[in-house]
């Protein structure tokens, strides 16, 4: 995590950190890494003393070519347009397509503790003839663009392209234009019906301005004209953008020899891999951001972005595994760590860090964050599966005084993220159906080795019942040994006695989760309801 903090000592001088995005459609939980990737870079510089400032741009001039959210007769008159002149599509209160989208992930961002100093739209920007200086140098050299195209990207462009796209006067669409003549007024452009699979042009061509909001950009060359009109001097770019020859390369050629400025520093970042998948693109189960927020509350959500370096791809399967309860483990590692406290295995250096920035407050009392109780995530799947138990005062009385204001929104977030991981994600033997009613018939095929384990449990859990799930855990161990029986077989006995299977959760939570005195019944129960086969274990 040490990343951010070198890149801040790095630079000099303020500077402005940028990114933007094509406000197309759902904000999936992959396309998030770049925005704490970016807020990070900029807490970093703020706390190095850098005058810092953090832009997001709307690409809502790019044309809409995703027909999947509009209906079957808008498609032919809304695919090639700008994405801020199509209407929006769930037909709520949003001025346009683009503004409906673009809500969407602005709020996902807020949510993660990220808010740009400013969002700015293309379809704003491009009206107040800011981008015209842009436009005439992209006309001026356009000899220059093509060669760039031929030499990063090895794309050969017709010796008459310009990189200029027309919003056809006819027609409104964007993507169906091609311009193939520039005066130093006015573009000769073309509305081509085949020009792209997915739009269909009308035809219409003639000599138009393109000053003033009448035409865009290329990709590349907005992006690289952005730089040179916010002057920014950071920008991260996700690895696929960040191959080489791949756009980077074309926007940071652009900006050199066609805009004559320095491109910003690039912090190339990997995708997050969901179950094996790339998430960045994906439509899977549990890719949309909305719906992995309802399992992993945003803090943890960051600490899934921030705890690999950028370079490094993140895999991540939360379908039927524990990678929901080990990422909120993991996460309270850090926390312990940063307290102060010891803790079990190999903590990375710059842990202190990962954990400030995954904070949602910047301006957060480190300190008391890390100190704050937070119950085990899998102690509480657990809890708040058994009927009838007061899931706040067993984690007071786990914690052995009363949680602060603070604590108990972390239990409340932490409640419900638990409901829906069991609900959405957990495997089957999270699932936790303990057999009140009676010993289960399971339990019959309990050999004496682990009958007489039970008992040991049983025995040295009666003076004075363990309390919590470490404490139930280390008095498992004790009995283990004390019986001489394998771990292994002393947790199948214990999952037989309360569960009727042989396997299930931490055993040790599972026994915490029960109320004590059904515990030992169950126990005594299991270890005498039959006379043992062999030997007098109990
Ligand atoms: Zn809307
Ligand atoms: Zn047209």
């Amino acid at each position: 995590m040490d990343w951010a903090d070198e890149l801040a000592a790095r630079v000099s001088g303020p500077q402005v950190v940028n990114d933007s995005k094509t406000p197309s459609g759902t904000v999936h939980v992959g396309s998030l890494r770049g925005p704490v990737i970016l807020d990070v870079i900029t807490r970093a510089l703020r706390a190095n003393g850098r005058e810092t400032t953090l832009l997001y741009g709307v690409d809502d001039m790019d044309p809409m070519d995703a027909q999947a959210l509009l209906t079957p007769d808008a498609i032919d008159r809304e695919m090639g347009r700008p994405l801020a002149h199509v209407p929006d599509p769930a037909g709520d209160c949003h001025a346009s397509y683009a503004r409906h989208f673009a809500g969407v992930f602005i709020d996902v961002f807020a949510g993660l503790g990220i808010h740009p100093d400013r969002y700015y739209w293309m379809s704003d920007i491009y009206p107040t003839g800011a981008m015209d200086p842009y436009l005439r140098m992209a006309l001026d050299r356009a000899a220059l663009v093509r060669d760039i195209y031929r030499r990063v990207a090895n794309v050969q462009h017709p010796d008459t392209w310009h990189p200029v796209g027309v919003v056809c006067p006819t027609c409104g669409k964007v993507g169906t234009t091609i311009v193939t003549d520039w005066d130093g007024e006015k573009v000769y452009f073309e509305c081509r019906p085949d020009l792209v699979a997915w739009a269909h042009g009308c035809g219409t061509s003639g000599w138009i301005s393109p000053f003033g909001g009448a035409a865009k950009l290329p990709w590349n060359l907005e992006w690289a004209a952005q730089w040179s009109l916010f002057g920014v001097t950071i920008e991260p770019g996700g690895k696929d953008l960040s191959t080489a020859g791949g756009s980077r390369d074309r926007s940071d050629a652009i900006a050199r020899e066609v805009f004559e400025r320095e491109p910003p520093l690039n912090v190339p970042y990997e995708f997050l891999n969901i179950g094996g998948k790339k998430m960045s693109t994906s439509k899977g189960r549990g890719a949309a951001a909305h719906t992995i927020a309802e399992v992993i509350p945003p803090e943890q959500l960051r600490f899934l972005f921030l705890r690999p370096r950028p370079n490094q791809a993140i895999e991540f399967d939360p379908d039927g595994t524990d990678a929901v309860p080990r990422l909120f483990d993991e996460f309270d590692r850090f926390a312990a760590a940063t307290a102060g406290r010891e803790v079990k295995g190999e903590i990375p250096p710059g842990y202190d860090a990962t954990f400030r920035y995954s904070l949602l407050d910047p301006n957060a009392d480190v300190a008391a964050e890390a100190w704050a109780f937070r119950p085990t995530f899998a102690h509480l799947a657990l809890l708040v599966q058994v009927p009838g138990v007061d899931v706040g005062a067993r984690i007071e009385a786990e914690k052995g005084s009363l949680l602060s204001d603070r604590e108990r929104a972390i239990l409340d977030e932490r409640v419900a993220a638990a409901r829906a991981w069991l609900e959405g994600y957990a495997p089957e033997r999270a699932r936790l159906a303990v057999r009140h009613d009676g010993l289960p018939a399971e339990a019959d095929g309990l050999e004496a080795d682990q009958r007489a384990f039970l008992a040991a449990l049983a025995d040295a859990s009666t003076s004075e019942p363990p309390s919590g799930g470490d404490a139930w855990q280390a008095a498992i161990f004790a009995a283990a040994t004390a019986a001489d029986v394998p771990a292994g077989r002393a947790f199948a006995a214990l999952y037989l006695a309360f569960l009727g299977r042989t396997n299930g959760p931490r055993a040790g939570w599972l026994l915490a989760s029960i109320e004590p005195g059904f515990v030992l019944e169950r126990l005594r129960d299991a270890a005498d309801a039959r006379p043992p086969t062999v030997g007098g274990a109990s």
